[in-house]
């Protein structure tokens, strides 16, 4: 018997590469740069967006101009932005802007949460339910990534069991998602099919987002199991650009042309243009000086509308 298998129609993409594709980047990539890079999203049709991070710039320099790429963000209506925020002071910051969405991280293990922001995995996930809050109080959206939700690079694996009990506590402060990331590339398909699973039916009916890094070149194997778990938003990385200042080895995030080409081909929609993706990745190339690892812009699309 043909097994069945939970396929959906479509699929929401949130944009990483201006916050997580850029952070580990050792070039310091210019302000107006990094709001060309949202352009080429939103113009690729991408709605959904991680604009940066409201982090302390000696710690992440890249991130130093949080400010003024929310101030620069062009204005186009069912467009979201995200900014990212591990504690208080970040969400007032944020809060200060005009970016919609607040996204704050709690990590799965004491050591990695307290090299990563300074907290215990519990105080991370405390102080990630109130800001979640805070920004609710303000009339934002609020979301909660739970970080190496897959493994951890410095206590190693991790439980499932935790993850899904502090999926269900951070639900309690009604976040429009919760995300599973895994920071440092260590997942595999079976492992994401079934933590995906579990986290769904404990969240229900808040959506599960995905965050995968391809480390050891599983990233895109992964988004396709999570898909069919059930998991409803998938971030991606133009050109596959990222990696994480905290976790030694990470490599990019999944490249979005990459993601988008598999996506599309399977039928599932996703409403980005491949062609203006495969541009704007060709762009990013040549700001940060050097090739990306997505694989889409150097062998094409397929079919080729071009070829007779
Ligand atoms: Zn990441």
């Amino acid at each position: 018997m043909v097994p069945v298998v939970h396929r959906p129609s479509q699929i929401e993409i949130v944009e990483v590469g201006p916050r997580d594709g850029l952070q580990n980047e050792a070039l310091i990539v210019s302000t107006a740069d990094k709001l060309k890079l949202i352009h080429a999203a939103i113009d690729a049709g991408i709605r959904r967006i991680e604009v940066t991070s409201f982090v302390n710039p000696r710690k992440v320099p890249q991130m130093a101009d949080a400010e003024a790429v929310s101030a620069g963000l062009p204005e186009r209506d069912g467009v979201t932005y995200i900014g990212l925020v591990m504690n208080e002071r970040g969400a007032d910051r944020l809060l200060a802007t005009r970016i919609h969405e607040l996204g704050a991280v709690c990590v799965t293990t004491d050591t990695f949460a307290m090299r990563n922001q300074g907290q215990t995995s519990e105080e991370s996930l405390a102080v990630a339910k109130r800001i979640v809050g805070m920004a609710h109080a303000a009339g934002r959206r609020g979301q909660i990534t739970i970080a190496a939700s897959f493994g951890c690079p410095f206590e190693g694996e991790v439980a499932q069991d935790r993850v899904v009990a502090m999926a269900r506590s951070a639900a309690e402060a009604r976040p429009v998602e919760i995300a599973l990331a895994d920071t440092i590339g260590v997942a595999v398909p079976a492992d994401v099919e079934r933590l995906v699973a579990r986290v769904a039916e404990a969240i229900a009916p808040i959506p599960v987002r995905v965050h995968f890094h391809n480390t050891r070149n599983t990233g895109i194997a992964n988004v396709w199991a999570a898909v069919c778990a059930g998991a409803r938003t998938v971030d991606a990385a133009l050109g596959g650009l990222g990696g994480c200042p905290f976790a030694p080895g990470a490599a990019g995030n999944v490249p979005t042309e990459d993601v988008i080409y598999m996506l599309q081909r399977s039928g599932v929609a996703t409403g980005v243009d491949l062609d203006r993706l495969i541009q704007g990745a060709g762009w990013l190339s040549s700001v940060m000086e050097k090739p990306l690892p997505g694989m889409l812009g150097r062998a094409g699309t397929f079919p080729k509308a071009s070829v007779q």
